[in-house]
């Protein structure tokens, strides 16, 4: 299938070799640029490394994969009809139904005809005679475009880690984040998994009920909510379809662009009765509501700790046996790593099947033939599941050999860390535009209105463009530095920079310790809005 692929790839070039926009990645992000842009008349191809459609949700396929965000608000909002006639069966959609609807979304607005799958781009270079960028496949086909879009994913590239012992493993390996697309059959079968994130936290309770035994290592436990999904709830389905373009701004109007109730009130000024009601209601409802719960939960730490000691409490509550809980137990900062929800993670440790196994102080020392060891101790598995996590926000632009202006590349620009205008635009580097890139707000809200606000942007912009006959837009290096500090500004009045998490990088051994979002999506759309307004305000127009 890939040979048929690859000569098809081939024929193709004769045509499209000069186009006006090369977008990669077949995302969320990916499929709504190359809506807008055939909108405006450009000639545009997509380019996907995988097989097929759905980019994050293409790959993340494990066990239990679900979205976090709730289904009626994880959807694109550009088309009144689409948010109309789809229909969603609960809750948080799982992974295949929003595969489903990524699909149909694809086939309603016939995005297929554009896209180049089982491609992937391994070079793109700013060509500075002729202002294009070359784009070159793996397989060596070329392209050269005015615009270069990359919607590539913020949570795509896997980070695998450099356990001793890994190739030698004779067990079957998996990591959640790169699953295969067949059902994989647990049961009877040791399994390990290594990791406690949120793609962990929803896949271990299913694998438990199918395995002989499961054996979660854990490095740092993590705070976990109740997602209480269920299927939904008609009535509210009717209440926000006949009004949707106003729950939508009303939503959009929010910190993270998502409906999350915010009480106006300090934790510290409630009463310790006044907070657990406060916290109890919202761990019924389940959801990232809890984080809504008073005022102060990201800026204060004494504020934090209620909120942190609340759910270490119900851990102790659901955990048989008093240690295991106390390993399950955090204590950094509630929120400065992503808050996870669940569906019977904290239970599942109660199962005599399930071993919790604490790598806080013991690492593993290596992975073996038939398992791992630990200080000696051997751990024997038929299979291994790597739930590691992903080289979050950069990683994914850098596997790319990104070329800018003078041959510089982004690998080298980026190498103290990320610097972007806006996360859209990069100095160096004219016509590129990075969707969702680092400096945004992206993976701190609901990817889904995020994607739609910075491909409305970049879609605009190159209208402008053309229409005003410019040719080429670029971040100048004074408004790139100047965002660059702000991001970090805003990012120091909270406690979000506290902990050793994947928005600082600190999760993966040499990467430059920067937090990468930008904090609020209101202030950043209004951000966004007055730059346009002003001119282009931080860009050069040539
Ligand atoms: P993650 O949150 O980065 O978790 C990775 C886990 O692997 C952590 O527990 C980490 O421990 C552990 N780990 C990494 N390297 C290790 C090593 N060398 N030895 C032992 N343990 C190691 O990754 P994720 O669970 O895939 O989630 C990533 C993000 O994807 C989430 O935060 C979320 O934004 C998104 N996501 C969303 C959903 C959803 O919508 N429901 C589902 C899945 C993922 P440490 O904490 O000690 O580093």
């Amino acid at each position: 299938m890939f040979n048929a692929q690859q000569k098809l790839n081939k024929a193709i070039t004769k045509s499209i070799d000069n186009l006006d926009a090369v977008v990669i990645g077949a995302g969320f992000a990916g499929l709504f640029m190359l809506h807008r842009l055939r909108e405006l008349g450009l000639f545009v191809r997509v380019f996907e490394a995988a097989q097929d459609l759905g980019g994050t949700w293409f790959s993340n396929r494990y066990p239990g994969a679900r979205c976090d965000v709730e289904s009626m608000e994880y959807s694109y909002q550009f088309s009144e009809e689409l948010q109309q006639e789809w229909k969603w069966t609960e809750r948080y959609a799982s992974q295949p139904e929003i595969l489903n609807y990524i699909n149909y979304v694809a086939d309603k607005f016939d995005l297929r005809q554009d896209i180049q799958f089982n491609s992937r781009v391994k070079r793109a270079v700013f060509n500075e005679a002729i202002k294009r960028w070359t784009i070159e496949i793996e397989d060596g086909q070329k392209v050269n475009a005015q615009f270069c879009i990359m919607a590539t994913g913020c949570l795509s590239a896997t980070n695998l880690p450099k356990f001793k012992g890994l190739e030698i493993f004779q067990g079957s390996l998996y990591h959640t984040g790169n699953w295969p697309s067949e059902k994989i059959n647990f049961s009877g079968k040791t399994v390990g998994i290594i990791g406690t994130g949120s793609s962990a936290v929803q896949s271990i309770p299913i694998i438990a009920q199918e395995a002989k035994h499961l054996f979660v290592f854990q490095r740092t436990p993590n705070y976990v909510v109740p997602a209480r999904n269920q299927p939904i709830d008609p009535l509210k389905e009717r209440q926000i379809k006949a009004d949707y373009a106003n729950f939508r701004e009303r939503n959009n109007r929010k910190p993270a662009a998502v409906s999350i109730e915010y009480n106006d009130r300090s934790a510290l000024d409630a009463t310790r009765e006044e907070r657990q009601l406060e916290y109890e209601r919202r761990w019924q409802e389940g959801g990232f509501n809890f984080l809504g719960a008073f005022n102060d939960l990201i800026t204060n730490q004494a504020a934090n700790e209620t909120a942190a000691e609340f759910v270490r409490s119900k851990i102790r509550q659901i955990v048989d046996d008093p240690k295991v809980a106390e390993i399950l137990s955090p204590h950094h900062v509630l929120g400065c790593k992503r808050l996870c929800l669940d569906t019977n993670y904290y239970q599942t440790y109660n199962r005599s099947n399930v071993t919790l196994v604490d790598l806080s102080r013991l690492p593993i020392e290596e992975i073996i033939a038939n398992g791992l060891r630990i200080k000696g101790k051997e751990y024997p598995l038929d299979c291994l599941i790597l739930a590691t996590g992903f080289d979050a926000m950069t990683g994914a632009l850098l596997k790319i050999n990104i070329r800018g202006k003078n041959g510089i590349t982004l690998k080298d620009k980026w190498s103290a860390g990320p610097k972007s205008y806006l996360g859209i635009c990069i100095n160096g580097f004219p016509n590129l535009f990075t969707i969702s890139g680092p400096g945004s707000p992206s993976v701190l809200t609901n990817m889904l209105p995020s994607i739609e606000q910075h491909v409305n942007w970049i879609a605009e912009c190159i209208k402008y463009l053309r229409e005003s006959d410019f040719v080429c837009i670029e971040a100048t290096k004074e408004a790139e530095e100047a965002w660059v500090v702000h991001v970090n500004q805003v990012a120091s009045q909270t406690l979000l920079t506290t902990c050793n998490s994947w928005y600082l990088g600190a999760n993966i051994p040499g990467k430059p310790r920067v937090f990468m979002p930008y904090i609020g999506f209101p202030a950043y759309v209004a951000q966004c809005d007055r730059i346009v307004l002003n001119a282009y305000q931080g860009f050069r127009l040539t």
